[in-house]
């Protein structure tokens, strides 16, 4: 697994952890943005199966990797090896950042905070007061709850297949998020969508062209935001079928970019140079 590490290079390393990760776009923006600001590092991908988290993990310092993004399915497994967790991490209970030094491991998460950048620059939109329904129950949807329960909405209400999946998440949200609302939805109609401000798909339902359409189009109208996190589709059906309502809809490029741009700043301390990193992923898409 380190193998990949040249030891010898006084180059910095960065990587995305994950088992699958080799279809991560992260390499390409943070490369790019290693390239622009002539910083000598790369960002690669670290393959690791579940049997071998743990000592990649307690090799990173001594492998002098720098920093690593953490991805499917190792977000709230990593915790319990690191020695710092940043409060945002702890109240979502995933880390998807992780800064590398001799003396310590410590944990971030920049998803939620992504999310919540990408809706204002896009949308314009401020989610205090306001009625959010989401689609998925798993890690996405809860980095994105308790950003949105920090601008305190009125309501969010959560729809999964997965029904312990949902009760977890709302028994973790309503207890780290006491000021909101929390609704746990048994079907798509009891989304309330009709009657709600926000509507984000946090499932991956809408990677593959013959996915359903998971919103039947008459809970949609024209003032209702609709923001996909997918972002490897320019335009899900999703998308799609909102626009066609007068909807404003868009897909999860922006949230890609605005977490990689935290954890980049996290990492180096400098700003990340952002078009460069857009562009970077559009290229690829
Ligand atoms: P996850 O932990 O697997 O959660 C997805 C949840 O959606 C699962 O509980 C899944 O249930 C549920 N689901 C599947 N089909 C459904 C349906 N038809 N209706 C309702 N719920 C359904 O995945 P995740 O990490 O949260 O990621 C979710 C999506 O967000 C992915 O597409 C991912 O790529 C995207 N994402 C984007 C960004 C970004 O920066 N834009 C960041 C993170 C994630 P089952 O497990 O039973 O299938």
């Amino acid at each position: 697994m380190m193998n990949t590490v040249n030891r010898q290079s006084s180059k910095q390393i960065y990587g995305v952890l994950g088992y699958p990760a080799k279809h991560s776009l992260s390499p390409l923006m943070h490369n790019a943005a290693f390239k622009a600001l002539g910083i000598n590092a790369e960002y690669k991908i670290f393959e690791v199966e579940p049997s071998d988290l743990e000592n990649f993990i307690q090799l990173l310092s001594k492998e002098k990797i720098s920093g690593i993004n953490v991805t499917i399915p190792y977000k709230e497994k990593v915790i319990s090896f690191l020695d710092v967790i940043s409060a945002e991490a702890k109240l979502i209970a995933a880390v998807n950042t992780i800064k590398v030094s001799e003396a310590k491991l410590e944990g971030f998460n920049t998803d939620g905070e992504g999310f919540l950048r990408d809706i204002s620059e896009v949308f314009d939109f401020n989610p205090t007061g306001k009625a959010i329904a989401i689609l998925g129950a798993g890690g996405a949807a809860k980095s994105v709850s308790v950003y949105l329960a920090k601008t305190t909405p009125k309501k969010i209400a959560i729809y999964d297949v997965d029904k312990i999946k949902l009760k977890g998440c709302l028994g973790h949200l309503n207890d780290c998020c006491k000021a909101v609302e929390f609704i746990a939805a048994g079907s798509i109609e009891e989304l309330g969508i009709e009657e709600s401000d926000l509507l984000v798909n946090a499932t991956p339902i809408g990677m593959k062209e013959t996915d359903p359409l998971l919103v039947d189009k008459k809970f949609m109208r024209k003032g209702l935001l609709v923001y996909d996190l997918i972002y490897h589709v320019q335009e899900t059906k999703l998308i799609r079928a909102a626009r066609e309502k007068g909807c404003l809809a868009t897909n999860g490029l922006g949230m890609l970019l605005a977490q990689g741009e935290l954890s980049f700043k996290i990492w180096t301390g400098r700003n990340p140079p952002r078009e460069i990193m857009r562009q970077a992923l559009l290229a690829a898409l």
